[in-house]
């Protein structure tokens, strides 16, 4: 399972699993780009990353920022060997209390720049190229309070298997990681500021066969399988990395004799 020399675009590359991706994917010989919003955040991702990681500070609700991630990963690598569309937001729109913005920046963010991002980067993705996708286990959970980003994920896992139809006739394969609960600051922002990943692990592993959310670093493993050759027979196919929570549901601590 080598990347070594591959070109790789990682959106939201600052944190969490981006993160672990991108440090991952530099230890095995790959050249690395990274987004995201925050310049701090990401001045520090650059600077705990090292090794060949090129930094872009883009939003990817904004398409003149896309255009620029383009121009610089086209000046610094010429072209892209994969390109993970990673970046996404959580959020609270319960029934009853939802704001329009509230649901359609959370639509925006993870499922319409998810589109736009690849579209954007078509041009640089050569034959035999990698798009990995990120989904979520939300897709299928009926968790309450969580249209909207329920919502995306699932499109996420449709869009996907269209993109592979797309792709194929060029050479290129669109697989999806469904992450399930994971130790990442997504758990503590927005409508979850002031929690904390451990409190909330605490009270949500019990539900998960596990008994653990996952460590972003076990994403990155499924996520560099991908961008490899390794998983060169993979199109429209998805992994999951949730600790059983929706394969085996009744593997729960609850249900255990
Ligand atoms: P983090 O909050 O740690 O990371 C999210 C990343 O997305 C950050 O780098 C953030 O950078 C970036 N981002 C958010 N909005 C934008 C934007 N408009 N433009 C550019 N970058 C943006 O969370 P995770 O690592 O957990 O999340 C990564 C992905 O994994 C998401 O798609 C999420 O839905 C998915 N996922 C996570 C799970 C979990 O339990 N952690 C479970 C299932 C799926 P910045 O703040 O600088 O903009």
């Amino acid at each position: 399972m080598s990347v070594n020399g591959k070109t790789i675009l990682i959106t939201g590359g600052n944190s969490g699993i981006g993160l672990a991706t991108a440090r991952l994917l530099l230890e095995n010989g790959a050249r690395v780009a990274i987004t995201g919003r925050d310049q701090a955040k990401l001045d520090a991702a650059v600077a705990e990353l090292g090794g060949d990681v090129l930094g872009i500070k883009a939003d990817v609700n904004n398409l003149a920022d896309i255009d620029v991630v383009v121009k610089k990963i086209s000046e610094a690598f010429g072209s892209l060997d994969v390109v993970f569309a990673n970046a996404g937001i959580s959020g609270a729109t319960p029934l009853g209390s939802t704001t329009l913005e509230a649901f359609e920046s959370i639509v925006r963010t993870n499922l319409t720049s998810v589109f736009f991002t690849v579209q954007g980067v078509l041009p640089l993705l050569k034959e035999g190229s990698s798009v990995i996708l990120n989904g979520s286990v939300m897709r299928e959970l009926g968790s309450p309070g969580s249209s909207a980003y329920s919502a995306t994920k699932g499109a996420i896992t449709s869009m996907a298997k269209v993109f592979a139809s797309e792709l194929a006739p060029k050479g290129i394969r669109v697989n999806t990681v469904i992450p399930g609960a994971t130790r990442t600051p997504i758990w503590t922002r927005g409508s979850r500021a002031g929690a904390t990943v451990d409190a909330t692990e605490k009270a949500i592993a019990p539900r998960i066969p596990m008994g653990r959310f996952s460590d972003p670093e076990e994403l990155a493993q499924a996520v560099m399988f991908l961008a490899s050759n390794a998983s060169s027979g993979m199109t429209a196919a998805e992994i999951v990395v949730d600790g059983g929570n929706i394969g085996a549901p009744w593997g729960i601590p609850l249900f255990r004799g």
